[in-house]
């Protein structure tokens, strides 16, 4: 089933995570004993469904604003049985207000609205809770701002830049950034 994930997202171009990224997502969640997840972006529910799959007692909560992608993520969360651990629901997750609080929050949704997801979320982490975002090196264009020739390419691109020098100059969060998958960043607050 997982790989019938996979094959429906190669084949409709949905951007799920890498396989050395959510292999790292993966480890970090079973090393940190990591239970209650939120996450910014759910597409087919593939990265939510590797996450719940580490143990039998996490929770994962995900947002998806996109309509047809929310329902084949419920198709698939039920066919492998997770619906009492995976709560997806259907909204822009900038109009959403939650108020539980999580171990964990993964931010892979628009990667315009990074700096929004992160200070609109940050509130629903516990003392101990990590920020994780994906996409960071955005395909290798991170570092080629000025050589890319499609404009809002270069614009998103851009943006994705700000949100790393937000998180290098922010003062209550200190960010690790790691070169797996297609970049990710590990935010903690600070002591
Ligand atoms: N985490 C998934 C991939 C997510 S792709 C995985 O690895 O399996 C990013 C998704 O974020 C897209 O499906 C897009 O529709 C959704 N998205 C973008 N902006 C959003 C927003 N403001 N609120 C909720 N979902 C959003
Ligand atoms: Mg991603």
């Amino acid at each position: 089933m997982i790989n019938e994930i996979e094959k429906y997202a190669k084949d409709n171009n949905i951007p799920i995570m890498l396989k050395d990224g959510i292999e790292f997502l993966e480890e970090y969640i079973k090393k940190n004993n990591i239970k209650k997840i939120l996450e910014i972006g759910s597409a087919i529910g593939y990265s939510a469904i590797k996450m719940a799959l580490v143990s039998d007692d996490i929770r994962v909560t995900t947002i998806e604003k996109d309509k047809i992608r929310y329902e084949q993520a419920v198709y698939n969360i039920s066919k492998l049985n997770l619906n009492t651990r995976i709560k997806i629901i259907n909204e822009d997750a900038l109009n959403i207000n939650l108020t539980d609080e999580y171990d964990l929050i993964f931010i892979d949704a628009a990667k315009s609205q990074y700096i929004n997801f992160f200070k609109m979320f940050s509130k629903n982490l516990k003392d101990n809770g990590v920020i994780i975002s994906d996409n960071l090196n955005f395909h290798g264009y991170v570092n080629n701002v000025e050589q890319i020739k499609n404009r809002n390419l270069r614009q998103l691109v851009r943006k994705i830049n700000e949100y790393i020098n937000f998180l290098k100059n922010n003062e209550e969060f200190s960010t690790i950034f790691l070169n797996i998958g297609d970049g990710i960043g590990i935010s903690k607050q600070k002591k």
